[in-house]
């Protein structure tokens, strides 16, 4: 087995990855693939990328000691606090990066889809700041869960296109931006929002996302002394959040990585979205990778209270990572998602996104010694989820 955590040149992690896409894109995909890395990496894109990283987003985002947390867990927790970025959650490192590379790949239409609504206004966001025509879908059923995000992108001047196929959520929101980029090739890009889709996205938007972690190895050397914590702690809808977050440390072993995905009610009560522990390998969205499905290969609509974790497929990293042993993962239900939420804010006076939720949710299920460091990514803020928060009885 390679110990090698990256994509390697065919865009595999593993067995998992590839791009199995409609003929029409062919262009499209192989194009990105031959240009993301010379773009990425040129010193162009990286000074106006990392300009905008601390101009405009915020960055580097803090790497905050919650101390009355740690003391009741009694181990050191650190948050990692993503969810301090302009717009409100980790989305925006990866929308900046790939609207620099769109314009220049000379593109002039931005398509996303979003499920919570974060990258749907991550990418209105940056479409406003570089004046480009913008088209959001979003499930039916996530508009109305997420309104205030849709209003927001209308505002930022996007057209959002609520989806009405399957179970109006972010998988039938990614078929119909596919669709639309099977129609309009030549002009327009597609700002995938997640670690998910055919290669190069999941390795475009690892590097792009990857910023959280080289913040994070000189913020916990000031911090511990050592430039690398115990634990990584994330939670994973495509995977873009925990790969930002394990990214520098793929390779280092003394790094252990703890992964949330979505339980639902119930990893077994059918009403679930806990893709690593439900899934098989299939393809989905143009990756190889593990998803819900049936034995004659229908997807299972997932479910989660989450919007954002609300996926049926996974990113073909977090595949590899969890079918290699090199991630723990964990099924966190909504309920202790719940719990952890208010949690947070009772204990720090934080309120976490409920996808973030997730990630705190493996404490109560998981024993630390109190030397051991543990950062956990907040992957975005709860403003989104005040409704669910408020609804909800414990
Ligand atoms: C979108 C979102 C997620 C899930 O997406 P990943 O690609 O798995 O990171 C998690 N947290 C927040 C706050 C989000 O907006």
């Amino acid at each position: 087995m390679s110990n090698d955590f990256n994509v390697n040149s065919d865009g595999y992690y593993g067995e998992f990855g590839g791009a199995y896409i409609p003929e029409i894109l062919y262009a499209n995909v192989e194009n990105l693939k031959n240009e993301y890395l010379k773009i990425l990496e040129s010193l162009d894109f990286q000074a106006e990328y990392h300009a905008l990283l601390r101009d405009y987003v915020g960055r580097p985002s803090p790497l905050y000691y919650a101390g009355r947390l740690s003391e009741k867990y009694g181990c050191r927790i650190y948050l990692k606090r993503e969810d301090l970025n302009h717009t409100g959650a980790h989305k925006i490192n990866n929308t900046i990066g790939q609207i620099l590379l769109a314009q220049r790949m000379g593109k002039t239409r931005i398509i996303a889809e979003t499920g919570a609504g974060q990258h749907g206004v991550a990418t209105a966001t940056v479409c406003a700041l570089m004046n480009m025509e913008c088209i959001v879908y979003m499930g039916k059923t996530d508009v109305a869960r997420q309104l205030l995000n849709v209003r927001k992108m209308e505002m930022l001047g996007a057209r959002v296109v609520p989806v009405t196929s399957g179970n109006m959520t972010l998988k039938d929101a990614t078929n119909e931006a596919i669709r639309d980029w099977c129609c309009n090739p030549a002009n327009t890009h597609y700002i995938i929002g997640s670690t998910v889709g055919p290669h190069p996205y999941p390795d475009m938007v690892a590097r792009l996302q990857s910023v959280i972690s080289k913040e994070i190895k000189w913020q916990i050397k000031e911090k511990e002394g050592r430039d690398y914590p115990d634990f990584l702690v994330a939670c994973v809808g495509g995977g873009s959040n925990a790969a930002g977050t394990v990214y520098e440390y793929l390779n280092d072993m003394r790094v252990k990585i703890v992964l949330a995905e979505a339980g639902g009610k119930g990893v077994d009560s059918g009403e679930s979205a806990a893709t690593i522990q439900l899934g098989t390998v299939g393809i989905i969205h143009g990756a190889r990778t593990l998803l819900m499905q049936t034995p004659d290969g229908q997807i299972t609509e997932p479910y989660s209270i989450s919007a954002g974790l609300d996926y049926p497929g996974i990113g073909p990293m977090h595949a590899n990572l969890a079918r290699t042993g090199r991630s723990e993962v964990i099924a966190i239900n909504d309920d202790e998602a719940m719990a952890a939420a208010f949690e947070l804010t009772r204990t720090e006076g934080i309120i976490p996104a409920l996808e973030s939720a997730h990630a705190l949710g493996i404490f109560p299920r998981k024993n630390f010694n109190p030397d051991e460091v543990i950062v956990v990514c907040l992957s975005g803020r709860g403003d989104k989820d005040m409704e669910t928060y408020v609804n909800y009885k414990l």
